[in-house]
């Protein structure tokens, strides 16, 4: 299977198709959100400013995002196929990511921009809800993905809590960041042949099928 690089607006469920994807393919997930958020409560300096951006809702600082990037990549674990959630989100990072896995390796990968409307992706933020344990994710708002006991995990039984940043004020900003820096990006991968689509119109399910497809066709 390719490697696959998710580029998206917040909440375009970019997490609900990885956790999927590693299920079912064994590819490895990582996350440049979730990489720079376990760094937030290491009392450094570069934790201070990880802070501060994310809460802004604003882009961290390259030089702090691709360190953390680049050491997650050279993991053995990656060799199973990595799947990158978050990373590119600017032609920069797009640039430095091309260096870096000439590089490295793991340069054959297929791009997927998941297109979802600003409305429903706003919907969707407001009521995600994450397993402080072990990840899992909710959404209070969604019948079919609400924890059957109210802030209580399914899997674990942990509390299940909402991101400092899935507020209304940051996700506008994050989403805006995201939509003016995206069209260089997709730009950037379309004039490289590894480029797909998908619109978010459908339940979950019907996203992981389009997925699939386009899998099975990019061999
Ligand atoms: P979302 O896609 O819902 O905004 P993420 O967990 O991917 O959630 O990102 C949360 C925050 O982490 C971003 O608003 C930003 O501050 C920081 N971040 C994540 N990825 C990057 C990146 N590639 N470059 C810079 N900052 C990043």
């Amino acid at each position: 299977m390719k490697n696959i690089i998710f580029v998206a607006p917040p909440a375009a469920g970019k997490g609900t198709q990885s956790e999927k994807l590693v299920e079912k393919y064994g590819y490895t997930h990582i996350s440049t959100g979730d990489l720079l958020r376990d760094v937030r409560s290491e009392g450094s300096e570069r934790a201070k400013t990880i802070i501060e951006y994310q809460d802004k809702g604003i882009l961290v600082p390259d030089e702090i995002v691709v360190d953390l990037l680049k050491d997650r990549l050279l993991k053995p674990d990656i060799t199973n196929g990595y799947i990158l959630d978050g990373y590119p989100r600017t032609i920069k990072q797009a640039e430095i990511l091309t260096a870096m896995l000439e590089e490295i390796g793991g340069a054959d990968y297929i791009v997927i921009y998941l297109d979802i409307e600003y409305e429903l992706a706003m919907q969707r933020t407001l009521g995600r809800r994450g397993c402080s344990n072990c990840g899992a994710n909710y959404n209070i708002y969604f019948e079919a993905f609400k924890p059957k006991i109210e802030g209580i995990c399914d899997s674990c039984g942990s509390l299940v809590v909402q991101r400092s940043d899935d507020n209304e004020e940051t996700f506008k900003t994050r989403f805006e960041t995201m939509a003016k820096n995206c069209e260089p990006v997709l730009e950037y991968y379309r004039n490289l042949g590894k480029l797909y689509d998908v619109k978010v119109d459908a339940e979950a399910p019907e996203i992981f099928k389009k997925i699939e497809q386009i899998l099975s066709s990019d061999q």
